[in-house]
């Protein structure tokens, strides 16, 4: 079956009008999201509790800020941006006494409908518009008049317009402009996590870092190791991005290509796509997401360590040296990752 995608005219802003739209939790996506509907002439109001150290931020942005609960009582559309881990309890304390029948709840990632951390109401509709991008990117292509594409999914339709209100919400953020594609919460949620620890983030760090180890082990300069084997992978990217597989390969050597097609698979080998079998199979059942909640509710001492004894790797230091020698490579946001505390996380 072919995918659905929904483009600029499947939707109208008009849907979202008359009304304030609840954007719960100002960080890398409540900002976009907030910032992005409103300039699409939408009403919105943020969503943060008394301490919250976004309010000063968001007000700044010239928007209007309530407490979370006072957000959800006011909108007919609430959309959850807090931090996943922390989502439950938001939910629980301060958005469901406030779900009357007709209201639409929203989520930019499955994981608590999904693994069932959240159990909305009969009465609402409860939908997913899941940009595929950072929270920053989202607000930067909506500003030059682009956007990202995103992932719908509906999960409850009790109102028949769902996925109309979920296709004015990814207008009003800017999606639409690229293109938004229909999926379930099942599918986005486990296809998410895959990604993001078998390629994106867990794959591709721990193949730079045993790259990076296995040069220096061998007797190479560090110094050699990272640039080879962590600093060339962002230009590598960018062509797989812009133009797949074959133009990365078009665009390097014949040398680099022929290593690529005959090493590959010796190092992604097949005991590699077991683990990842046995990975997503951890995935599918709730066992990660369970292992996950536990690790927060035990208050986060292992993954804290295991934070800190990444940032003080040596790959981490050595880079850290010769990015302090190119600091055309730093952009301002995202240069300078905070000390690993309790504090960066939430606020
Ligand atoms: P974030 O960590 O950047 O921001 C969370 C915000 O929530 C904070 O800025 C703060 O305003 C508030 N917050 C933090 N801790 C809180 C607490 N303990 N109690 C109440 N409020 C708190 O989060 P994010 O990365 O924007 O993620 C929000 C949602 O978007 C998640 O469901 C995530 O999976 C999803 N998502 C994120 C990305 C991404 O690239 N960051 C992309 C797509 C979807
Ligand atoms: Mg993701």
């Amino acid at each position: 079956m072919p995918a659905t995608i929904y483009y600029e005219d499947d939707a109208s802003l008009s849907t979202l009008m008359g009304y304030p739209i609840a954007v719960v939790g100002y960080g890398s996506q409540g900002h976009a999201h907030a910032l992005n509907l409103r300039d699409s002439g939408c009403e919105v109001i943020v969503g943060l509790h008394e301490g919250s150290a976004s309010r000063a931020r968001a007000r700044a942005d010239g928007l209007r800020v309530e407490s979370v609960a006072d957000a959800a009582r006011a909108a007919r559309v609430v959309m959850i941006l807090v931090p996943d881990h922390v989502q439950k309890r938001v939910y629980e304390e301060s958005v469901a006494p406030h779900l009357e029948p007709g209201k639409t709840l929203m989520f930019a990632h499955g994981f608590n409908i999904h693994f069932g951390q959240i159990d909305p109401p009969a009465g609402v509709d409860v939908s997913m518009i899941a940009p595929k991008a950072p929270g920053d990117r989202l607000r930067e292509l909506f500003e030059e008049g682009v956007g990202v594409p995103a992932l719908i999914a509906i999960h409850q339709d009790a109102s028949g317009a769902a996925r109309e209100t979920a296709l004015a919400y990814a207008k009003g953020i800017g999606c639409l402009r690229a293109a938004v594609l229909e999926t379930t919460f099942k599918e986005e949620t486990e296809t998410d996590l895959f990604g993001e620890q078998a390629v994106l983030c867990g794959g591709v760090s721990a193949l730079i870092q045993a790259g990076f180890e296995t040069l220096v082990e061998a007797g190479y300069q560090p110094e050699s190791a990272y640039f080879e084997c962590l600093h060339e992978m962002k230009l590598i990217v960018d062509l797989i991005y812009e133009g797949g597989l074959s133009y990365m390969r078009y665009v390097v050597s014949d040398t680099a290509e022929y290593g690529d097609y005959t090493a590959g698979p010796q190092i992604i080998n097949s005991s590699v796509r077991e683990a990842m079998k046995g990975l997503l199979g951890r995935i599918q059942d709730g066992s990660f997401a369970r292992e996950w909640m536990a690790e927060n509710e035990a208050g986060r001492e292992r993954f804290l360590a295991m934070r800190q004894a990444a940032q003080t790797s040596q790959i981490e230091t050595v880079g850290q040296e010769l990015r302090n020698m190119m600091p055309w490579l730093r952009k301002g946001k995202g240069a300078a990752v905070p000390a690993a505390t309790p504090a960066q996380v939430g606020d």
